[in-house]
């Protein structure tokens, strides 16, 4: 602020050196005669050489108001002052002292009027004004006094007592106005700022319509987003340009009316998303308004601000789209599904009925998609996606919970057997073949279903339970719908602890292996002996390879175990007679491990077993799952010397296909068809003769399995099978019992 005040004093210097000038000349005139020329002279130059250096005070001050003052500088300048006050007071003091009072008065008069004029020149800076009225009014005050003129002296303090004061107050209300200036120059920068920011937004313009709703005025950048030429739309009516076709029909859309609706109530709208059409193509602007009033108060027009939003808009559907759909089905995803579980069970809970939640996963959909990528995986799961959504009503809801997982709501389902109607309809559907990419593919489903509120009261619950369902049905071997019951629950837990235990079998030896001998059909000797895996868990005693097999699988802890088997296996059998082979049974998990090959290798060496010696089990279901890979495993270990068993066959998928695929040297006929055969069962002996026709022709062995009795066994011999395994010429036998039979026959046949 005194930077603000002092920065007056530089503009004052031209008629602060005349002012002097003059003063000095009356002066002059003044004391001529009375006073010595050489008094006079010397005054003159005393003068001339503090005005000298108060000038150059004022000057370095020019720039005071955009920096601050220093101490220094206002102690300079006041001892300017003091200095050209104390000159001025010599011929007041001195001079007068040998003239009369009328030169004294003469001479106050000159400084008293220089007193004036700095006070009306300088008043920003009142400091020198004070200091110059003080010292020089002290000097004539005392001067009238010596002299006796006490009236004089008193009209002088009179006056400088009213010219202080008044220099005081015309210096406030100079820094007031200054101040007051300063704040009005920092407005209009940022106003300017603001508005070149507004410009320079390439998204906003300035809009404005009359009182007609006519467009007035119009910006370059508003008359870009309305597509067209400035000198078009001047005058045309608002809606007209953004309404389309609409504006004949009169049918706007509904945010055009809301926008059509608020400008004809004059109301006031900021940041309002109006749906319009520029040049036949639709756009989201968004716009606010003001309507406009003259000076007496009349409203003469709108005017605002707007933007297309259209992008944004759009990227925030996509994102508001993406966030419930699922992508590649364009189904409801899980997000969406949830929401509708929710509502169902409210509505449920509400009017007191039931809802259901079926999840749904594909059998054999992994591997379609290991075999045939995933391009046509994708492909598939589409198409199934539409046989769903044709399955669908208003009642019902499907949706992509991830993976080949699908679930589905039914807001409804209070009519006894809907549930189960649908699911059977759905696995009905679904299981019909697919043709993608020249392929035919068969897929299956399973169903899990739970119903609300029975069977859950929360989303998370019902989600939960279905899953358990779905587990079970999967189980079951697939193609099943399973409804919950609480008992999947208390199996579940069972499982979990099943697995833990599992888990740490290995380590705590619980393993063991047992060996069922398998016998040539026409001479009933011993050719080999399969090994078969029992566990006797510490905490659920003896556990079935039914039971822990599809568990160790479903947890690839089967890898570590089925390698200890190999390993164990052949130890063993390294200690039988040369011509007794061992059958060791192997997963498809390891299969597709990569070091699968590795592995037997290692139990070959290990043992110093002869890799003819060793043969490998297998089911059909190995190629249902990364086919090629499990393929490419066998081969690699039948270059090695092993030989590759087709285990379980003509359960599950069968397709006589697969025995063209690799060269197995036996097929194992699964039990089903002894027992059945051993029955009568027609179609039983059917396939039994087929197959063995099939193996000879392909120079293959075949075996039996589960053949209990001699009258099984003669049956089977009659019918043509090479080797014959079952409890009717031995169970699964302990390591020890199994060597003891050699010893029984090395002794026969000895
Ligand atoms: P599998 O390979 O078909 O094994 C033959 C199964 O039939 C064995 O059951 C055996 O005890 C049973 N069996 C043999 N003869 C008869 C009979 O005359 N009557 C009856 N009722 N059953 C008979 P087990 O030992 O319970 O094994 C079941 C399945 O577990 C095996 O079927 C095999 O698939 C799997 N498994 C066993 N050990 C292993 C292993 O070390 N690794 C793998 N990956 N799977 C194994
Ligand atoms: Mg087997
Ligand atoms: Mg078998």
């Amino acid at each position: 602020m005194r930077g603000l005040q002092y920065a007056r004093l530089a503009k004052g210097i031209p008629l602060k050196i005349a002012a002097h000038t003059v003063g000095v000349l009356l002066g002059l005139t003044i004391f001529f005669g009375l006073v010595a020329p050489i008094a006079l002279g010397s005054w003159v130059l005393a003068l001339a050489g503090v005005l000298y250096y108060s000038i150059a005070c004022d000057k370095s001050l020019a720039d005071a108001d955009t920096r601050r003052l220093t101490n220094a500088e206002f102690r300079k300048h006041w001892i300017a002052v003091a200095l050209v006050s104390l000159v001025w007071c010599v011929p007041i003091g001195f001079f007068t002292l040998r003239g009369t009072a009328t030169e004294m008065l003469a001479i106050w008069t000159v400084v008293s009027t220089l007193c004036v004029g700095s006070a009306l020149i300088i008043s920003a800076a009142p400091l020198g004004t004070i200091i110059f009225t003080v010292m020089t009014a002290s000097a004539a005050c005392v001067t009238a006094l010596l002299v006796g003129e006490f009236e004089v002296a008193a009209i002088i303090l009179f006056f400088a007592a009213v010219m202080v004061i008044g220099t005081i107050g015309s210096a406030r209300t100079y820094l007031k106005s200054r101040i007051a200036e300063a704040g009005i120059a920092e407005k209009s920068e940022v106003v300017s700022l603001l508005l070149r920011e507004f410009e320079e937004n390439q998204a906003d313009w300035l809009w404005q319509v009359d009182t007609g709703r006519r467009v007035r005025s119009v910006s370059p950048r508003f008359s870009f987003a309305l597509g067209k030429e400035p000198a078009e739309i001047e005058g045309t009516p608002f809606l007209q340009l953004i309404a389309g076709d609409s504006w004949q029909t009169g049918q706007f859309a509904p945010s055009l009316h809301d926008l059509a609706e608020r400008l004809k109530r004059r109301e006031n709208f900021s940041n309002l998303i109006v749906k319009v059409i520029i040049n036949g193509e639709h756009r989201w602007w968004e716009l606010s308004g003001t309507p406009i009033l003259d000076d007496q108060g009349s409203y003469i027009g709108f005017r605002g601000v707007g933007s297309d939003v259209t992008e944004q808009r759009e990227s925030s559907e996509k994102i508001a789209y993406l966030a419930r759909y699922d992508t590649l089905t364009g189904l409801p995803n899980r997000l969406m599904l949830n929401e509708a579980l929710r509502d169902a069970i409210r509505f449920a809970e509400q009017w007191n009925t039931r809802c259901a939640f079926l999840m749904l996963d594909l059998d054999r959909f992994k591997s379609v998609n290991d075999s045939l990528g995933h391009l046509v995986g994708d492909q598939l799961l589409a198409r199934v996606s539409k046989r769903l959504k044709e399955l669908m009503d208003d009642n019902t809801m499907c949706g992509r919970l991830g993976g080949d997982e699908f679930a589905i709501v039914i807001r409804d389902a209070s009519e006894r057997g809907s549930v189960e109607a649908l699911a059977r309809k759905i696995i009905a559907k679904l299981s019909q073949p697919y043709n993608v990419d020249h392929h035919t593919l068969y897929v299956g489903a399973s169903v899990g279903s739970a119903v609300g509120p029975r069977d859950g009261k929360t989303v998370e619950e019902m989600m939960r339970n279905a899953d358990l369902a779905l587990y079970r049905a999967k189980d079951e071997g697939g193609g099943e719908h399973c409804p919950y019951e609480p008992s999947l629950h208390a199996s579940a837990e069972e499982r979990r602890k099943l697995e833990f235990s599992l888990r740490r079998a290995l380590e705590r030896n619980e393993f063991s292996l047992n060996y069922q001998p398998v016998v040539d059909a026409n001479e009933e000797h011993v050719v080999s002996f399969e090994a078969l895996l029992r566990w006797n868990s510490a905490e659920h005693g003896f556990v079935g390879p039914d039971k822990f097999i599809p568990l160790a699988e479903d947890t690839r802890l089967i890898i570590p175990i089925g390698t200890w088997v190999l390993e164990e296996a052949c130890r063993e059998a390294a200690r039988w007679p040369n011509h007794i082979r061992v059958a060791v049974n192997v997963s498809g998990e390891q299969l597709i491990e990569p070091d699968f090959a590795s592995t037997v290798v290692r139990a070959l060496a290990n043992s110093g077993l002869n890799a003819n010696r060793l043969e490998i089990e297998v089911t059909e279901s190995i190629f249902l799952r990364d086919a090629n890979v499990a393929r490419a495993a066998l081969e690699q270990i039948i270059a090695l010397g092993c030989t590759v068993a087709l285990d379980d066959f003509g359960t599950g998928y069968s397709s006589l296909g697969y025995l063209r695929k690799l060269s197995f040297s036996t097929i194992k006929i699964d039990r089903s068809f002894v027992q059945g055969a051993a029955q009568k069962s027609a179609e039983s002996l059917a396939i039994i003769r087929a197959v063995v026709a099939m193996a000879d022709s392909l120079e293959m062995t075949t075996t039996a399995e589960g053949v209990e009795d001699a009258e099984e066994a003669a049956m089977i011999r009659a019918l043509g099978c090479t080797k014959i395994q079952g409890y009717y010429f031995g169970r699964p036998m302990p390591a020890i019992e199994a060597r003891a039979i050699f010893d029984d026959q090395g002794r026969l046949t000895a």
